[in-house]
């Protein structure tokens, strides 16, 4: 069986505005491309392309999620006010995402991609899947968009897997530099989702993502953050996946792994201050890969979160996809050896330190 690619050229056309960065127009900052652009997705989707990799995969398309599916993990006061203000012309869904006329029905084939894309490895059409969507989604609260984020697309496919599939425990592992704090509080009291986030310690969102936020009620113990201090590279990527995902994985036994993917933790990104090297995302997906195989069949989607450099994003990507479908091409990361050299690319001290203590997290979380 091989690896499933799904993307869209609509998810090119959500338009996120003429800010500079994340700062809008009219704050006394000249206003320019925002980070939240389509260039480091469709460079990524052509890079699969040239690399030839897409012809060793099958090609999935995604739907529209119905608002009932949104509705899942949303208000109803949230999708209609996203709808409204997309109709309207666009505005900002709460904090920090911008979005243009025509969004909301971006942001619900977002939403049915990684839907999609779960459907497609669950009826056992593909082994595993990745869905390049846009817009993002892990930020998205439940009667919130935040981050970039308008729809919680992870959320919506995993309750679409229970309501479908009758899944009983599925497991997330967003690496994406920021915190998955949408999928968290989507979650956060219902046991049957383990949401494990690596990230830089407290980048974004504000105050959010500590080692103590460790799920409630039903849910406690079955909430993980790993709060990374800035500068990881591969080797504190590396161990923190050994250290606390794997295991927590292993105790949990998903019938399902989901990772909010996002490359902003490599070494180039803009908006995040780690070292990861494509070299670095292969080897994370060879662990994940590994658990899957042993723990839930191999049942593994992957589903785009962040990731800002337009050069740097397309290597990642691939390097991702390039385990995932056990095909590798001839396209060489010139970075990878570079920042390999870089100072403290291993496993450092304090690094090894803010790990061990997100590993007795483990000990919370109930086997099964
Ligand atoms: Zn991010």
């Amino acid at each position: 069986m091989t690896t499933g690619w799904l993307s869209h050229e609509l998810y090119m056309w959500h338009d996120t505005g003429a800010s500079a960065g994340v700062m809008p127009p009219g704050l006394g900052v000249q206003p320019g491309t925002p980070y939240e652009n389509p260039e480091s997705k469709r460079r990524f989707r052509n890079l699969v392309e040239v690399s030839g990799l897409i012809d060793h995969l099958k090609v999935l398309k995604p739907r529209s999620a119905t608002e009932h599916e949104i509705e899942r993990v949303h208000t109803r006061a949230h999708i209609e006010n996203i709808k409204a203000m997309s109709a309207a012309g666009g505005g900002d869904a709460s904090y920090l995402s911008p979005f243009g006329r025509g969004s909301f029905e971006i942001a619900l084939l977002s939403a049915g991609g990684a839907i999609c894309a779960l459907d497609a490895v669950m009826r056992g059409e593909v082994k595993n899947a990745y869905a390049l969507v846009r817009p993002p989604g892990h930020h998205a609260v439940p009667d919130l968009g935040m981050g970039f984020c308008l729809f919680g697309n992870v959320g919506v496919a995993i309750r679409h897997a229970q309501a479908t599939y009758g899944l009983e425990r599925i497991a997330t592992v967003d690496w994406d530099v920021h915190h998955g704090n949408g999928t968290q509080a989507m979650f956060y009291r219902d046991p049957s989702v383990l949401t494990i986030s690596l990230h830089q310690d407290n980048l974004f969102p504000a105050d959010s993502g500590s080692c103590e936020e460790n799920g409630e009620a039903e849910g406690k113990g079955f909430n993980i953050n790993i709060p990374l201090p800035p500068g990881c590279g591969n080797g504190a990527y590396v161990e923190a996946l050994r250290r606390v995902v794997i295991p927590a994985l292993q105790r949990y036994r998903p019938e399902l792994i989901v990772v909010p993917s996002g490359f902003d933790a490599a070494g180039v990104d803009p908006l995040g201050r780690m070292m990861v090297s494509s070299d670095g995302y292969r080897e994370m997906t060879r662990l994940v890969l590994t658990a899957a195989d042993e723990l839930c069949g191999g049942k593994l989607v992957m589903v785009h979160e962040g990731g800002y450099s337009e050069s740097y994003v397309p290597y990642c990507g691939l390097a991702v996809l390039e385990e995932m479908s056990g095909v590798r091409t001839s396209i060489e990361d010139i970075w990878a050896p570079l920042m390999a050299n870089w100072g403290q690319q291993a496993l450092q001290p304090h690094q090894a330190a803010a790990i061990a203590k997100a590993a007795q997290l483990i000990e919370n979380l109930p086997s099964r």
